[in-house]
């Protein structure tokens, strides 16, 4: 396709990335980057970087891949709660700092031929160009502009974070809780360079205003950082941070917006990144989406005859994988945004419900990788000794025939026996709500008391998973048994919902 003018709005890393790949892909043509910022500022501090970000980077450009990991910090995961730790060796983490992912990205841009255009903010409709790339990030002015073509719909979070950093290495990632007059904070905190952290903390809204930090937020102006808030969370993270300072920049709590688009493409103009959709950033994944989305379109424009064809083409192939990640995404934020609730579970099974929160992993794949920690949350959720637990491939089985005792009842396994659906003391409850919504709040509210609750529903997966989490809500507020069913075909789902306290017994239907 003949293309002699791209212009690309905003030089974050999807619109640098994709006027790079589109760029050496149509050399003739003039590829503008238009950002309102200064090359050298930008919001934040580091990002992480999953490692299957890298085998797709490396496909599409191995030169700027290179440059981008040989600039980024590897780091381990581990789980902090009071004094227990639990550790995980990762091989494969990375984190880079935004400012220094983006000098990478702005300087292979140049180097192929791209022009930039720093510090003037620009509108798609004063540009003329034949392809029009929006990537302006979450608050996109151009998805707005354009509102009844795209139909963006866009979800607040429950919970507020707060993105600071601080001057010092942290000697791996660490999410760690920590509890002061006011409630629970969590930080989700990781080394991104040799003298730099990523500090992320999150708390739920009754915190935050008992803590004052609606007034602080109310008051501190736009650009600038709530110095109120980073003092406080400096002195409650005071061990994390070895004496260090917490440093903000233009760091504000904020709610996270999940940005969704019906349509990505409008005449020339197409969405690209945070402007299209956005994912929760617990599951680290935005500059991955928006770098593959730059792949995808470049691709699409390469193979196809017109334009329209060619976003088409780009919207259909991202659009289920995006969807798919952020339905992901919305299970992860949801789990951390009742963080709180879990504390009181041991650190080693607090890990294995943490990587097994969203249904993208399962008990068995988690105790490949990680042989010395899943034993031992197995352990604690059984109440065995670590050694007592079986070999990767036979834990599914394993788990659903623990036994359990609770109050008067005794149970050999897992899997509920069928008589109990229907006893003067359980209470059947159909879920067709999404677990974290005011509707499953209104229905844990709302409950009959009962010994027993069997939650019942559709059997799709992600209905299942849904049930699977309200159970886990239900078993916070009472004392009930709390049993589930789930397809026979979701076994996996099932033993990690067991091995996670999210319901005590399952049974298995079809
Ligand atoms: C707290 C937090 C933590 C995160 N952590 C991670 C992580 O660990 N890993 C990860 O992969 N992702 C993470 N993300 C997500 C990631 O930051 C984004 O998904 C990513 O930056 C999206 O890239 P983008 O190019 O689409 O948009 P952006 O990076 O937002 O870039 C958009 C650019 O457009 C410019 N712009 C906007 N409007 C105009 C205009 N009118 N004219 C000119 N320029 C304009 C902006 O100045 C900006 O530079 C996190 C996000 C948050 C909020």
């Amino acid at each position: 396709m003949n293309l002699n003018t791209i212009a690309v709005l905003g030089g974050g890393p999807g619109g640098l990335y994709a006027a790079r790949l589109l760029k050496r892909s149509h050399p003739d043509a003039e590829v503008t980057v238009y950002e309102q910022g200064l090359p050298d500022t930008t919001f934040g501090f580091g990002v992480g970087l999953a490692s299957r970000t890298q085998r797709n980077l490396r496909q599409a450009d191995e030169q700027s891949l290179d440059a981008i990991v040989s600039a980024s910090h590897p780091h381990e995961m581990a789980m902090r709660v009071g004094d227990d730790e639990v550790r995980l060796a990762h091989g494969e983490l990375l984190a880079i700092g935004r400012a220094t992912l983006l000098s990478v990205l702005q300087r292979y841009a140049e180097e192929a031929g791209v022009i930039l255009r720093y510090g003037a903010r620009r509108s798609a409709g004063e540009l003329a160009a034949d392809l029009i790339v929006a990537a302006d990030g979450i608050s996109s002015a151009t998805r707005g502009e354009f509102a009844d073509e795209f139909g963006p719909s866009i979800a607040e979070g429950d919970g507020l974070y707060l993105w600071c950093g601080t001057e010092f290495a942290l000697p791996s990632a660490v999410f760690t809780p920590v509890t002061t007059e006011h409630g629970t904070f969590v930080a989700h905190a990781y080394p991104y360079a040799r003298d730099r952290s990523t500090f992320l903390i999150e708390t739920d809204e009754q915190t935050w205003k008992l803590a004052g930090f609606d007034v602080s937020t109310a008051e501190t102006p736009n650009g600038e950082s709530d110095q109120t808030s980073l003092d406080y969370l400096q002195d409650a993270f005071a061990k994390t941070l070895q004496g260090n300072r917490l440093i903000g920049n233009r760091t504000k709590w904020l709610r996270f917006r999940t940005v969704r688009c019906r349509s990505w493409h409008h005449r020339n103009i197409v969405l690209l990144g945070d402007s299209a959709h956005t994912a929760h950033y617990s599951i680290g994944s935005g500059t991955k989406l928006a770098m593959e989305d730059a792949i995808a379109l470049d691709r699409a424009l390469l193979a196809a005859d017109g334009l329209e064809a060619a976003l088409d083409a780009y919207e259909l192939e991202r659009r289920p994988a995006v969807e798919h990640l952020q339905a992901i995404a919305e299970r992860s934020m949801a789990w951390w945004d009742s963080f709180a609730d879990r504390m009181t579970i041991p650190v080693a099974q607090l890990m294995l419900a943490y990587m097994t929160r969203a249904g993208k992993v399962t008990v068995e794949r988690f105790a490949e990788s990680a042989p010395h920690v899943v034993p031992a949350g197995l352990a604690a959720f059984a109440a065995v000794a670590p050694a007592d637990v079986p070999a990767p491939g036979a834990i599914t089985d394993w788990i659903l025939t623990r036994p359990l005792v609770h109050s008067t009842h005794r149970f050999t396994g897992r899997d509920a026996p069928s008589g109990l659906r229907d006893t003067t003391r359980t209470a059947r409850v159909t879920v067709t709500v999404r677990p974290w919504s005011d509707e499953a709040a209104a229905i844990v509210a709302g409950l009959p008391p009962a010994g027993v609750y069997w939650l019942e529903g559709p059997d799709d997966r992600e209905s299942t998973l849904d049930r699977l989490e309200l159970g886990e809500r239900i078993r916070l507020a009472t004392d009930a048994l709390v049993v589930a069913d789930v397809p026979a075909a979701l076994r996996a789902d099932a033993a990690a919902a067991l091995a996670s306290a999210r319901v005590d017994l399952v049974a298995f239907t079809r």
